[in-house]
């Protein structure tokens, strides 16, 4: 197996434009500023990224995507980490509208891909997902809304809570991806009879809540929505009944790798801010950068990033051959040089390594610093803050990472929860 990950003419034309873009919209003090305001988002970030191309940018060209693959994508989130550490650019436009994004045009109808997936696409809707319920995050079958058939349409119930992007969705327009539950709930957490759905947020019956105060990327809300007596055409139904659990896996795996890949553009911001800092910086009649103390952890911080670099590399490189080798969605089955649940031990492990070692480098680096780190001159303290909520349960918390990669080195019969 080779692995060339030189940058193709192409790469370097959309990395090249979005780094000009993003040195022109994202500078630190609009950055700062967004973070400081708070959400809604700006629309007119989305707007401008959406332009570029680059947002969903692994959707076919035929339903209004770029087509490109999983790897420049990646190199693209790597890019917005880079001038938005608090990780809110990267959280809506690269996770959940990238990631999620492509997986939903994947099992959408043609109704749900012209009026939800092309406007998200182009930047006039918003568009997410909603698996988190008030009694299941990390469990995802532990959901408990449900879908009754009705004639030709679907009655929804349920509530959904901490999900990205709420308000934004709510003041655009757009949707969610939810997952429910279509047949009898079997004892225990169960993934049979999940359905998933796309639910538009101004779909009679869905009640959205005020947004939560979180702790960082102020600019994005994360809120929460109740759904009561919800009608839905069956148009609205993502791929088959009782199929949902496959889906959402897919949706996590591809939203986790633009995680990941975010994460690396963080850390070498980091260290952009840091270093010329502590070459500057004298303390006892040298430069904070002479001391082996604070050179060691640089040094360690940068093979860090390094392997997570190239591990994000490989990784989408990975989900690009399988998509390539399975080819449509009917044919999941047919994948050839990887397993599913193998990329999927790629997928958690970077993005376990990239949000804690992303919230490590900024907390190393506000130590370096002294008191100028713990201020909001520099991006270290917003990063920190941003970067947690990756940690804490976002796309799956770290232990669940932990779980998939171990499931994988020692078989389905270890599951602990089993
Ligand atoms: C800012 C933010 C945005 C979010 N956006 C979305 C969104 O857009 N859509 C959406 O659906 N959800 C979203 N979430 C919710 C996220 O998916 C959940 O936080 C996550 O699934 C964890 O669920 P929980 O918070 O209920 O924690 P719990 O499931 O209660 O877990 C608590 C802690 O225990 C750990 N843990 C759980 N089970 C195990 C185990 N078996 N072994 C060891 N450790 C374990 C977890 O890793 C976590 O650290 C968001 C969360 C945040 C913080």
């Amino acid at each position: 197996m080779v692995f060339d990950f030189t940058e193709t003419e192409n790469q370097k034309l959309m990395i090249k434009s979005v780094r000009e873009w993003c040195e022109r919209y994202l500078t630190f003090e609009q950055v700062r500023e967004m973070d400081d305001r708070g959400h809604p988002f700006p629309k007119e970030i989305v707007e401008g990224l959406c332009s570029l191309g680059v947002v969903m940018g692994t959707v076919p060209v035929e339903h209004g995507g770029s087509g490109i693959d999983w790897l420049t994508q990646g190199m693209i989130s790597e890019v917005i980490g880079y001038y938005d550490p608090t990780i809110a650019t990267a959280a809506a436009l690269m996770a959940v509208e990238t990631g999620w994004g492509f997986t939903l045009d994947r099992y959408s109808s043609q109704t749900v891909r012209e009026n939800y997936v092309k406007p998200a696409i182009n930047g006039e809707k918003f568009v997410g997902i909603a698996t988190t319920e008030p009694g299941g995050g990390s469990d995802v079958a532990a959901f408990r809304s449900t879908a009754k058939k009705d004639g030709d349409e679907w009655i929804i119930n349920g509530e959904k809570t901490f999900i990205s992007g709420t308000e934004e969705c709510e003041k655009w327009g757009g949707g969610y991806w939810i997952n429910v539950r279509t047949g009898p709930a079997p004892p225990g957490a169960s993934h049979r009879n999940m359905t998933s759905f796309f639910l538009p947020i101004d779909a009679e019956g869905v009640e959205v809540q005020e947004p939560y105060k979180d702790a960082g990327r102020m600019s994005l809300s994360t809120g929460g929505f109740k759904m009561e007596d919800v009608k839905l055409p069956d148009e609205y139904r993502l791929g088959e009944v009782g199929r949902g659990f496959y889906y959402t896996m897919e949706g996590f795996d591809n939203a986790r790798m633009m995680i990941g890949a975010s994460c690396i553009g963080i850390i070498q911001r980091v260290i952009d801010e840091a270093v010329p800092y502590i070459k500057e910086r004298k303390t006892f009649g040298r430069p904070l950068a002479k001391y082996e103390a604070i050179q060691f952890e640089l040094a360690e911080l940068y093979r860090e990033m390094e392997a997570l670099k190239l591990m994000t590399r490989k990784t989408t490189w990975m989900q690009d051959t399988r998509y390539r080798e399975e080819g449509t969605p009917e044919k999941t089955s047919e994948a050839k040089t990887f397993k599913p649940t193998e990329v999927a031990k790629w997928i958690s492990l970077i993005k376990w390594k990239g949000p804690s070692l992303a919230l490590e480098a900024a907390r190393k680096a506000m130590i370096w610093l002294g008191a100028a780190g713990y201020t909001k001159e520099y991006v270290f303290e917003s990063a920190w803050r941003g970067v947690m909520s990756y940690v804490v349960g976002a796309e799956g918390g770290l232990n669940i990472q932990k779980l998939v990669v171990a499931r994988e080195l020692l078989g389905r019969g270890y599951v602990p929860y089993k």
